[in-house]
């Protein structure tokens, strides 16, 4: 089974990712964590590239274009052969963000960038996808909270923030793979909401809907 979680930085994907993975190796199953951009050593390389802050004169279709290669690479590379190995694997962040953020927030055709998602994920389908929801005033706070530096996509502002999240919402409206949970959730709380969707899925697929 393929599983992706989405949201915006600082919204609690990685420690649901985290929370997730824990609960199904605990249970037996064989499991694989990866980030995207990321996962691979050509897609670590491609992912340093993208949020470095120095490089603030990157192309929109220049970024587009890397997000979806280190994608590729992950499929090509990890995805596929795990997912064929019967491992449940677990992606922090899809192509999803690519339509949300290089779609919607930086204002790239939604056409190309489909047939773009498509190509680069190799027609692959997530069963799930958590959108973890937060407002964008949130992320502000959190960063300050963590005292984290911004990177080249955080540098991108609140207007760029609130478009990404239409976007992903729009989507969820459209994909019945999609749970939207509120991310000001307490981390248990988002965590048992990941926990039952997961369980249902599970059901389904062995009831074969
Ligand atoms: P992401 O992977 O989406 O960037 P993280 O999981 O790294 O998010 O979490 C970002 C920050 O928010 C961390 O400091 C984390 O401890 C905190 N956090 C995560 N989930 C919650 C939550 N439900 N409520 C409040 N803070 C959270």
């Amino acid at each position: 089974m393929f599983i992706t979680f989405e949201g915006l930085d600082f919204s609690g994907k990685s420690t649901q990712v985290g929370l997730l993975a824990d609960a199904l190796s605990r249970s037996g199953a064989k499991t694989l964590v990866l980030r995207d951009p990321g996962g691979t050593a050509i897609g670590e390389r491609i992912r340093a590239v993208l949020l470095d802050r120095e490089l603030l004169d990157m192309s929109d279709f220049t970024e587009l274009f890397l997000f979806s290669a280190s994608r590729s690479q992950l499929v090509q590379e990890i995805i596929k052969p795990a997912l064929h190995a019967g491992t449940i694997v677990v992606c922090d962040r899809f192509y999803d963000s690519t339509t949300a953020y290089q779609g919607w927030g930086r204002g790239l055709s939604l056409e190309a960038i489909k047939s773009i998602n498509r190509v680069a994920a190799d027609g692959l389908l997530p069963a799930i996808t958590y959108f973890i929801d937060i407002p964008v005033s949130e992320i502000e706070l959190r960063m300050k909270r963590q005292k984290a530096g911004a990177d080249r996509m955080e540098m991108s502002g609140r207007a760029f923030y609130e478009r990404a999240r239409e976007g992903f919402l729009q989507l969820a409206k459209e994909e019945p793979r999609f749970e939207v949970i509120d991310g000001r959730m307490s981390i248990e709380e988002i965590r048992q909401k990941v926990w039952n969707r997961f369980e249902r899925e599970m059901a389904n697929q062995r009831k074969g809907v």
